[in-house]
């Protein structure tokens, strides 16, 4: 097998075989065939490339040829975001009558489809406590479907034991689907655990330059073609040009990702000591309640990590005031660093109620981009430094 950086410059090369070394943006809606038996073969295609956008187009074949031997998975598709990837997926897997199992600590939207989207369709949630394997098998139903994980979740930094959850799954004949979002393919594979599908937002890390929204998913062929078949009717098509930009980034992850995690255990291990910090969330720092089981599973730590400020919401707004480098932002994964405030980010998706359950509010999520390790770091503990002394003249 070769590796994760040839994979990513060649595992496309014969999926729309073309002169150019640089693949072309098929930016069509539509193709054309030459005879009415040809017609009707590619009209029935799975998540074929020379029917219709909506059902496939030769770039997003091309990105999902680079995913799946990334993931290590048979197969992959992409979506126009990652929500599109998630809600695509489940409306595919479960119906009325069915139950679902996900996480207290997720991903915003995703928390929003578990506690507010799924129950108004009649399908019943369960979140648990991702930390304790015990809890997934405590809410398993005779109607459970699917388990959704995260890990690490968003913005908490918790871990799921992957393996676990996955053998727990087979057992009972429920599907687990994992965003990977956090982790990369470069830092973890769901798959290699048994996890049946794993999902991205490509919007972050596989893109990488925070120019492209876009989604993933990868896992078995022919669960991928009950997900794609549902995609036909939700719509939600990756544009060409998004997918052929979404390619070039990914080209590009196995040089990015190192820096990333480099840079988020540097800042991780700068702030854990400040005067100013409570606590800082990071799988790689020795004292995470979990950072066994992700030294386990995973084989780096991410750029991404949660830093609660002693002050609180107020504390924790005057430190990204005064952030010289990471912009106040949603997003993350791309090369340039970015900090934002999850519990105000979150108030589309999520009511006060569920955002106080889900995130503390004096939290700071700092996604490292790949600037320098000693300018972020000297960065950050100026801004926490001149927050602690504007507490302490007040
Ligand atoms: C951003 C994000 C999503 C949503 O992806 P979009 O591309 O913004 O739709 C889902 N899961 C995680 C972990 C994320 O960080």
């Amino acid at each position: 097998m070769p590796g994760k950086s040839t994979v990513t410059v060649h595992a496309d090369r014969d999926v729309h075989p073309s002169r150019a070394v640089a693949p072309p943006i098929y930016q069509t809606a539509t193709f054309s065939a030459q005879d009415a038996e040809t017609f009707a073969q590619v009209a029935v295609e799975s998540r074929g490339k020379d029917f219709y956008t909506r059902f496939g187009n030769p770039n997003h074949a091309q990105v999902a040829a680079v995913v799946a031997e990334l993931e290590g998975t048979e197969a992959a598709m992409v979506t126009a975001s990652g929500m599109a990837a998630l809600t695509t997926a489940v409306l595919a897997l479960v119906s009325a009558g069915d139950h679902v199992i996900g996480q207290k600590s997720t991903y915003g939207g995703t928390a929003s489809v578990l506690q507010n989207l799924l129950p108004r369709l009649g399908v019943s949630t369960t979140l648990v406590d991702q930390t304790d394997p015990e809890a997934f098998e405590q809410a398993l139903t005779p109607t459970t479907r699917l388990i959704l994980v995260e890990s690490p979740s968003n913005p908490l930094l918790q871990i799921t034991d992957l393996r676990a959850v996955a053998d727990l799954a087979r057992a009972h004949d429920v599907l687990t689907l994992a965003d990977n979002t956090f982790a990369t393919p470069l830092n973890q594979r769901p798959a290699d655990f048994g996890i049946d599908l794993v999902m991205h937002s490509a919007t972050k890390y596989l893109n990488g330059h925070s120019d492209v929204s876009a989604g993933v998913l990868a896992g078995p062929a022919q669960t991928l073609h009950r997900i794609w078949d549902v995609g036909l009717l939700t719509g939600a098509t990756l544009g060409p040009i998004d997918a052929w930009l979404l390619l070039r980034g990914i080209r590009t992850l196995p040089l990015r990702v190192p820096r990333h995690n480099a840079n988020g255990q540097a800042l991780a291990e700068a702030l854990h000591d400040h005067p100013a910090v409570s606590r800082v969330y990071y799988p790689g720092l020795a004292t995470h309640p979990q950072h066994k089981l992700a030294a386990d599973q995973m084989s780096g730590f991410g750029g991404v990590l949660g830093v609660e400020f002693t002050g609180g919401f107020e504390m924790a707004d005057a430190f990204l005031g005064r952030l010289r480098y990471p912009r106040r932002s949603a997003s993350l994964g791309g090369v340039e660093s970015l900090a934002v405030h999850p519990a105000s980010m979150w108030r589309g998706m999520l009511s006060e109620d569920q955002i106080a359950e889900a995130v503390p509010p004096g939290l700071v999520r700092l996604a490292a981009g790949t600037e320098d390790t000693a300018d972020l770091v000297a960065d950050a503990l100026a801004a926490a430094d001149a927050v602690l002394a504007e507490t302490t003249a007040a």
